[in-house]
């Protein structure tokens, strides 16, 4: 099969992009991380077109949102209508539709039987935001557990939570009071049983063994927020039954269960949800991302039990704006039927051929991931898993000229994360070109 994609016209940044790239740099915020001097012009399913006419296979969905690829035709068609009607009137004061065929849809999407309420959000750190707040006041309980390697968002309570690199942390302590962190489940990484033949899940029972016995009252915890699967921290997947304990342990304390799918959720990982591979129910699960296909949209999917704060206690005045509701009400139609049962046959394509290149380069430490949320972490040496970040960072640059846009996660990981609507061409082009990259690099 042929595709106009990828194609490089001009080495990139070619001049347009280059003119885009200099007057932003001179005018945004110095704060923007940058990944590289990717301009773009317009998007249609996986590929990404820039300025200068180059098309890329885009393997990192604008960090895992583009869920239904740029420009599905449903979307599109769902938020000119929107647009068309009226753009804004405060779903937080008034009423519409969408508003509430939104908070009805994700309710009855989110994992287990308790019936759920939603709020709807601009953004992932919101969701991570009013999910604290909404765990203090239900409980009554101040503190907050959260793992290393997590990243929940910007805003001051998520990155109180936050612990995946420390330069989003410099220079703005004081965080909120009363969080602590705790090792993940990272088995390649794990102190407590990565030399032993199998997991310990001593990551889970130290938290009450350790954390608990010592540190913290278990009665003054709200919530254990917790990522189904590490985005951020490398795309780290934690071992079979991880969730579970986490969940046996907040039962044993009244603690909330908090899972953050900001990144993982909406069908990247095979199921809705990734807690789902898990089969428990979460008390409080958060969506953003991949939720609108780009628009902004986050949500707060609660227990009933849980989210009975009296009116005034939370609100927005954008959040769950009618325009969003509609790319994210036509997101969930086209991920649930046309792209979700794909995805396990795709991701297994993509992790087989990842482990591959594993057989091949002994730089790569492990290979791991659920559907299209893969993880390849670049190291040293596969005895000490001494972390190789220049690797990841070369592949990334490397690929982008060759017309493959990557991204990097964690200290040393690659993390592959395309738009949902990828074939088989698109996941062995993929593969192809870092193979590609990674035999320059060696030679
Ligand atoms: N939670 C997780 C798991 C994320 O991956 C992110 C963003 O990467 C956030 C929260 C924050 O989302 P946002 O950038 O929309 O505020």
């Amino acid at each position: 099969m042929t595709r106009d994609y990828p194609r490089i016209v001009v080495p990139p940044p070619g001049p347009k992009a280059t003119a885009i790239v200099d007057r932003q740099n001179r005018w945004s915020s110095t704060s923007y991380p940058k990944e590289y001097p990717l301009a773009i012009a317009r998007g249609e399913r996986a590929m990404v077109e820039d300025v200068d006419g180059n098309r890329y296979l885009d393997f990192m969905a604008g960090i895992a949102v583009a869920s239904t690829g740029y420009g599905h035709p449903r979307v599109v068609q769902a938020i000119q209508e929107a647009a068309g009607k009226f753009l804004h009137i405060c779903g937080s004061d008034f009423y519409f539709e969408s508003f509430a065929a939104l908070c009805e849809r994700l309710a009855q999407l989110a994992p287990g039987k308790s019936k759920k309420r939603v709020f709807l959000s601009n953004s992932g750190t919101e969701a991570v935001d009013g999910a604290i707040k909404l765990a203090r006041h239900s409980t009554g309980r101040p503190a907050i557990v959260a793992f290393t390697g997590a990243f929940h968002g910007r805003t001051y309570g998520g990155l109180s939570l936050t612990a995946s690199k420390s330069i989003q942390r410099a220079g703005f302590a004081p965080f909120l009071p009363e969080v602590y962190h705790v090792p993940y489940g990272n088995r390649y990484h794990c102190d407590f049983c990565r030399t032993e033949p199998a997991c310990t899940m001593r990551c889970v029972s130290s938290i009450e063994d350790d954390l608990f016995a010592k540190r913290l009252d278990p009665k003054s915890v709200a919530a254990i927020f917790v990522e189904p699967i590490q985005g951020e921290g490398g795309y780290v997947v934690p071992p079979p039954g991880y969730l579970q304990a986490l969940r046996e342990l907040c039962d044993r304390h009244g603690i909330l269960l908090v899972c953050d799918e900001v990144q993982c959720g909406v069908g990247r990982t095979g199921k809705m949800w990734a807690c789902e591979h898990e089969g428990i129910e979460p008390d409080v699960l958060l969506a953003a991302k991949g939720l609108g296909s780009g628009m902004p949209i986050g949500a707060i999917v609660a227990k009933e039990s849980i989210m009975k704060w009296q009116p005034g206690a939370h609100g927005s005045t954008f959040g769950g704006n009618p325009v969003c509701c509609a790319a994210a009400l036509a997101t969930l139609d086209v991920v649930e039927r046309e792209l979700l049962p794909n995805v396990p046959r795709l991701g297994e394509r993509l992790l087989a051929g990842a482990k591959r290149l594993q057989d091949k380069y002994a730089t790569i430490g492990d290979v791991r991931g659920r559907g299209l949320m893969i993880g390849i972490e670049f190291v040293k040496d596969r005895a000490t898993h001494e972390p190789a970040p220049e690797v990841p960072h070369d592949l990334v640059e490397r690929a982008f000229r060759k017309g493959l846009l990557l991204l990097g996660a964690g200290k040393s990981a690659l993390r592959l994360a395309p738009p949902l609507v990828v074939d088989e061409y698109d996941v062995d082009t993929a593969l192809r070109i870092i193979d590609e990259c990674l035999r320059e690099m060696t030679d």
